[in-house]
């Protein structure tokens, strides 16, 4: 089989060995003679296994022991509801701020359930420049239950590199840079990922909450939703996506192995400087994120000659790189280049745009 290099957002590609491992124990796991897949979650085996995966997560982001961790359903756009839900208590007021497709998309829910005080943080010049208000500019009502943000934009590969100061609980969405690099979480109320770009399968979402914030949960909140009830059963108050918690598991002693986050880090910020090189050295390619704000995950860039579009995809194809179209809101490419993606992907990636722009530059 040729080499296939996925640069996909999500569903995104996961570590080689973690796949490996996968379908080595596929149909045997642990010896039990059957599929992880297939067992009851309750079973002694499948509670050891998520314990662990749990305690590996916690080391690698040094999460507190006054934080819990929570294996939900719903994907991110389940906590578009399960923050408010959890989180006003007899509050009102809920402070977002906006950076692009995601934050906002959260707004559209909240607004289902608090006002929204909303600080549109985004910043865009006629030309189509994009930048980001500073964090210490950022504005927000005292009067809010929470702050909500989202570090990383997916789409538009706009990341805020700062944590922004709060004194009201924070709300972090890391759904698309969550375990890229190292992180305080002691700063956080709330942080929340969908599993699918840097943790696992999609159908896991993970949420981590300061053990003070459980006890404000609204009375109708699904208990499904419910950080509180979801705590005390250690997720596990309906059957949890147990095949996604396993392969989580795996990528976390992956990501372990690779010498925790802060090595990822570098590896990281080696992929997104080589990638990021390759569009700013040439007219025939751009990006229009302020350098300061630029994401290390999602690197969206255009074709100066957009007629070119569907030949760069189908010429990188062949070349066994994959998924490089951007979202439909933003159009032009996308390389998504999370942790699974070894920096040889990035290097063929930057080869074939320097082959393509030789050649119909
Ligand atoms: N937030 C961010 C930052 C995302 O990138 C996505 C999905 N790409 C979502 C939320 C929505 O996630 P889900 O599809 O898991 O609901």
């Amino acid at each position: 089989m040729k080499q296939v290099y996925n640069f996909c957002s999500g569903p995104a590609m996961l570590p080689a060995e973690v796949m490996a491992k996968a379908q080595q124990e596929f149909t045997n796991w642990h010896g039990l003679g059957v599929s992880v897949m297939e067992i009851s979650h309750r079973s002694s085996d499948y509670v050891a296994m998520a314990k662990e995966a749990e305690q590996d997560l916690r080391d690698l982001l040094t999460i507190p022991d006054n934080y819990k961790v929570l294996f939900c359903h719903g994907g991110g756009r389940g906590q578009f509801a399960g923050v408010p839900m959890n989180l006003l208590g007899d509050k009102k007021l809920a402070s977002y701020v906006t950076t692009g497709h995601w934050s906002r998309s959260a707004v559209t829910e909240g607004e289902k359930f608090a006002s929204a005080d909303i600080f549109d943080a985004l910043l865009r010049d006629d030309d189509g420049n994009v930048s980001v208000r500073p964090v210490n500019e950022w504005r927000y009502s005292q009067d809010s239950a929470y702050l909500h943000y989202c570090p990383n934009e997916t789409i538009e590969g706009i990341a805020v590199h700062q944590i922004p100061h709060v004194d009201i609980p924070l709300v972090g969405d890391f759904s698309s840079t969550i375990l890229s690099e190292p992180l305080d979480v002691n700063r956080f109320g709330v942080i929340y990922a969908g599993a699918q770009k840097n943790i696992g399968p999609s159908g896991l979402t993970l949420v981590i909450v300061r053990d003070d914030l459980l006890d404000r949960a609204m009375a109708h909140t699904p208990s499904i939703l419910n950080y509180a009830v979801t705590a005390k059963h250690d997720s596990m108050f309906n059957t949890p996506p147990t095949y996604a918690w396993y392969l989580s598991g795996l990528v976390f002693k992956w990501a372990k192995a690779q010498g925790g986050l802060s090595a990822l880090a570098k590896l990281n910020s080696d992929k997104a400087k080589l990638l990021y090189e390759c569009i700013d050295n040439s007219d025939f390619y751009k990006n229009q994120v302020d350098i300061a704000y630029r994401s290390k995950m999602n690197v969206p860039f255009f074709l100066a000659d957009e007629t070119l579009n569907e030949v760069f995809l189908s010429e990188a194809a062949e070349h066994g790189l994959m998924t490089l179209k951007g979202h439909r809101v933003m159009g032009g490419m996308r390389a998504s280049i999370y942790n699974a993606m070894p920096m040889s992907g990035v290097q063929t990636l930057v080869e074939f745009m320097r082959e393509f722009e030789k050649h119909h530059g």
